[in-house]
C-alpha cells in the first residue's frame, strides 16, 4: 500500500510539471494579445536613454524618442489584423509633451520603475534579473502570444555604414524573429521604391539565450513562459545611410508598420 502511494505520489510530481508545462504552451500558443516595450526610458532633464545618431548630419534620432513617436504604428497594423496590442515602458511619462502626447495616444501603459537603471527580478522566472525587467513582468501578466522589444542599435560614435542588423530572439521565438526578418527584407531593406539603404545585405536572425548580454534575460523569462519574443535591432543610428532613411517621417512610419506586419504574418501562421 505504501508503496503504491509512493509510486502515485511520484507519477504526480513527474506529472505535474509536463501539465503546467502544456497549459503554458496553450495559452501562449492561443493568446490574441502583442506586447511592445519601448526599449529605453526618457529621463526627466537629459531625454531619451536609448542610441542616438552621432550629430545632426544625416538627422537626429533617439531611440525612445523614436519608439513613442512610431509604436503607435506598429499597433494599428498589428490591430487592424484582428489582434490586441499593449504598449509599455519602463520609465515614466515623459516630460517632453509632444512624447506625451504621442505616448496618450498610443495607450502606453507606463511600468514607472522606481530606478529605471536598476536590475530587477522577473516575477515569473525569478532566476532571471535584469534592467529593464519590470516591462517583461508587465509583458507576462498580459499572457501574450509574441513580445516585441523595440530598437534601434549603434556600433560607433562617429558615422560608419554598417549593415549587419538582426532580430535577436528567444529559442520558442526563432520563428518570430525568421518571419519578422522576412517581412524587413522584402519590404523595407533595399527595396527598389526607395527602401532603407543596406548594400544588398539581409538582416539576419539571432538567437540570444545568454542572460548576461543586452535583453538576455527578457528573452529568457519569455523563453520560459513559451512566449516567442524578439528585439528588434535592425537599424543602426551611426549608419548615415540608415539614419537619412528613418528621419523622414513616411520612412520611419513604413518601417514601424513592417515590424507590425512581421508579427502579424507570423501569428496567422501559428
Ligand atoms: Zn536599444
Amino acid at each position: 500500500m505504501k508503496r503504491l502511494f509512493l509510486a502515485a505520489a511520484t507519477a504526480a510530481v513527474l506529472l505535474l510539471p509536463a501539465c503546467v508545462q502544456q497549459q503554458m504552451q496553450q495559452i501562449a500558443y492561443n493568446s490574441k494579445v502583442v506586447v511592445l516595450d519601448i526599449g529605453h526610458y526618457y529621463e526627466p532633464t537629459r531625454g531619451g536613454q536609448g542610441a542616438r545618431t552621432p550629430d545632426a548630419r544625416y538627422g537626429v534620432i533617439e531611440e525612445t524618442d523614436f519608439w513613442y513617436r512610431y509604436a503607435g504604428e506598429v499597433k494599428k497594423t498589428v490591430e487592424a489584423a484582428g489582434y490586441t496590442c499593449r504598449i509599455c515602458n519602463r520609465g515614466d511619462v515623459p516630460t517632453n509633451r509632444k512624447l506625451a502626447a504621442a505616448a496618450e495616444k498610443a495607450g502606453v501603459h507606463h511600468v514607472k520603475s522606481p530606478e529605471p537603471t536598476a536590475i530587477y527580478r522577473s516575477t515569473h522566472h525569478p532566476k532571471r534579473v535584469a534592467v529593464g525587467m519590470l516591462s517583461t513582468n508587465y509583458a507576462l501578466d498580459q499572457q501574450p502570444g509574441a513580445v516585441v522589444f523595440l530598437h534601434h542599435n549603434s556600433n560607433s560614435e562617429k558615422w560608419r555604414v554598417y549593415n549587419k542588423g538582426a532580430f535577436y530572439c528567444n529559442k520558442v521565438g526563432v520563428r518570430l524573429a525568421q518571419t519578422m526578418a522576412q517581412v524587413m527584407n522584402r519590404d523595407i531593406i533595399d527595396t527598389p521604391d526607395g527602401g532603407m539603404p543596406n548594400h544588398g545585405v539581409p538582416c539576419g536572425v539571432v538567437l540570444r539565450d545568454n542572460g548576461r548580454l543586452g535583453g538576455g534575460d527578457w528573452l529568457n523569462a519569455c523563453n520560459e513562459s513559451y512566449v516567442p519574443a524578439v528585439i528588434t535591432e535592425v537599424a543602426f543610428l551611426s549608419n548615415p545611410e540608415h539614419a537619412k532613411y528613418l528621419s523622414k517621417h513616411q520612412n520611419a512610419v513604413k518601417f514601424a508598420q513592417a515590424i507590425g506586419r512581421g508579427i502579424v504574418e507570423f501569428l496567422n501562421q501559428r
